[in-house]
């Protein structure tokens, strides 16, 4: 009877299960096999510097090829970051990114995030540096970007393994900048080479007189900082032509360009390098 019982309270649970919980145990199951089956790539988005008036940086993105669709990252990365997987599909991403970085014309740097979890990794230092040197990549063409969620816990070995980091020479960003809580803080818990300001506050920026004066504000602070800027979610020559105006260092969007598939990246550079070449002739 005990045992009959036992079964139904469990099929009962099994139908019950939402659909949202049974998605995630898919999107596991899945993750686990999608790096030896090759499902995971890199699209590359350029952040234009606003002064030199060219790519100044180059953002990595994950793409899971899975099933026929593409799936975002915004969908796998708290399953990852749950199940740990990210450590190993991080250290791909480094690997990956600054392999196709070595191939870049020019000093272009790329950009790769990372995840909070990593950073519980006794040795993402000893990763990043296995990363740099297997691509004969130049430490100062490396940015990571960091979430303000990382620092919640202002632990003391992940500021050290962000200055060891940084005396290597590779430059820290945070990351959707203005998000996450008591932002200001954060800032004088590591000096950042860079600020990203969040792109929900560009949404509005022509509409909304606050969100401009909180742009303004934040830009501010970046220059008394010494910390350059990012305008993320750049779609519009209006948000771009403020942006612009309050001195903003870089801008990334869709206005600019999406992320892109590494060959149609690596023409944009080499087209942007042809230029210039052209430009120095002429002078
Ligand atoms: P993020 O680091 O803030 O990256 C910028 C996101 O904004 C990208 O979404 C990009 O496609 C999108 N974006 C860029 N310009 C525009 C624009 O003008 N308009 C709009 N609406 N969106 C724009 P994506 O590629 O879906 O990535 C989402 C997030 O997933 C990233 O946000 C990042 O937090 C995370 N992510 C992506 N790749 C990795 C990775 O390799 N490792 C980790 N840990 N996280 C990653
Ligand atoms: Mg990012
Ligand atoms: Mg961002
Ligand atoms: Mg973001």
């Amino acid at each position: 009877k005990a045992k009959s019982e036992g079964r139904s309270t469990y099929h009962f649970f099994e139908a019950g299960m939402d659909a949202e919980l049974q998605q995630r145990r898919s999107i596991e199951a899945g993750l686990r096999l999608a790096m030896q089956r090759n499902e995971l790539r890199l699209m590359f988005q350029p952040l234009l510097g606003l002064a030199e008036n060219r790519v100044a940086c180059v953002e990595a993105l994950l793409r899971w090829d899975h099933d026929d669709r593409t799936i975002s990252p915004v969908e796998f990365i708290p399953v990852a970051e749950e199940t740990g997987l990210i450590v190993p599909i991080g250290e791909w991403v480094l690997h990956e990114a600054c392999k196709t970085a070595a191939s870049w014309p020019g000093d272009v740097r790329v950009a790769v995030n990372l995840s909070p979890v990593q950073f519980r990794h006794k040795d993402l230092v000893g990763q990043v540096k296995a990363a740099l040197n297997e691509a004969k990549l130049e430490p100062t063409r490396l940015e990571l970007e960091i979430t303000e969620s990382l620092l919640l816990t202002e632990s003391e070995s992940i500021i050290a393994a962000l200055h060891e980091l940084r005396g290597m020479g590779v430059r820290i960003s945070m990351d959707d900048f203005g998000t996450g809580y008591s932002s200001l803080s954060y800032l004088r818990s590591f000096p950042f080479d860079k600020i990203k300001i969040d792109r929900s506050f560009m949404r509005d920026l022509t509409t909304r007189t606050d969100s401009q004066a909180i742009i303004k504000a934040v830009i501010g602070l970046g220059q008394s900082l010494g910390m350059l800027t990012t305008a993320e979610g750049i779609e519009t020559e209006e948000q771009l032509a403020m942006v612009r105006a309050h001195g903003v260092s870089e801008v990334q969007g869709f206005l600019f360009s999406p992320p892109l598939q590494p060959a149609a990246l690596a023409n944009l550079l080499h087209s942007e390098v042809a230029k210039t070449q052209l430009r120095k002739k002429a002078s």
